[in-house]
């Protein structure tokens, strides 16, 4: 049941995103300005946070957050009202929202696109922000991805701070490695 933590924290409007972000892309970026126009502080959750070094997740948690924060604070996003939290999965879909909530600082809107997890808070009781997806058609991790394998121009989807921390970690090679073995 969704927590009461106003006697503890006072009025505050926070909001939580939670996505894999592998990687971090312009899709992602979008939503993140538009939350922004309806909360004062936003938790972003690193979704499949034990994940790592496969096609679909090719990269750490920690190098999933450290897209986030410099692109963020590239577009002058303050990153004090701004927390990243690492979210590991759990094999119980019906005890997520706790998982999550015990993770997290307390929130009282839930933005998401996806529907699992617009299901799941829902039936905890929060307050669902559904919100439109941009250009889907090229704005989606998988698609970034697989242009990375066949060298064509992702880094036009993603913020110039993450093509960056891609470029340093060498993510194209690893990804480009990793997909030698296993398929998209
Ligand atoms: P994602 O990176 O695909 O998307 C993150 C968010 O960005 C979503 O809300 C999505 O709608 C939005 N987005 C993506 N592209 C967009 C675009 N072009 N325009 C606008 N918005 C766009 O991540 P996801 O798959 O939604 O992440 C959900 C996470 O929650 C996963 O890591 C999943 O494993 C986890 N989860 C875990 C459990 C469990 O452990 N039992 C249960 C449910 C969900």
């Amino acid at each position: 049941m969704k927590r009461d933590y106003e006697n503890l924290i006072g009025k505050r409007n926070c909001g939580l995103l939670i996505g894999r972000m592998q990687p971090f892309h312009n899709g992602h970026f979008q939503v993140i300005k538009k939350a922004f126009e309806e909360v004062d502080e936003l938790i972003i959750g690193i979704g499949s946070a034990q994940l790592s070094h496969t096609v679909k997740n090719p990269f750490t948690a920690g190098e999933r957050i450290l897209m986030i924060k410099k692109s963020l604070i590239e577009e002058g996003f303050d990153i004090n009202k701004i927390y990243l939290i690492p979210l590991t999965d759990i094999m119980n879909h019906n005890l997520w929202v706790a998982h999550v909530e015990t993770l997290t600082p307390p929130f009282n809107k839930v933005f998401s696109g996806n529907s699992l997890v617009q299901q799941l808070f829902s039936e905890s009781g929060y307050k669902l922000n559904t919100h439109r997806l941009f250009n889907r058609e090229i704005l989606s991790g998988t698609r970034v991805r697989q242009m990375m394998i066949t060298n064509e121009n992702w880094e036009m989807l993603v913020p110039k701070a993450t093509v960056d921390i891609i470029k340093k970690i060498k993510g194209v090679e690893r990804i480009k490695h990793i997909s030698l073995t296993e398929s998209i």
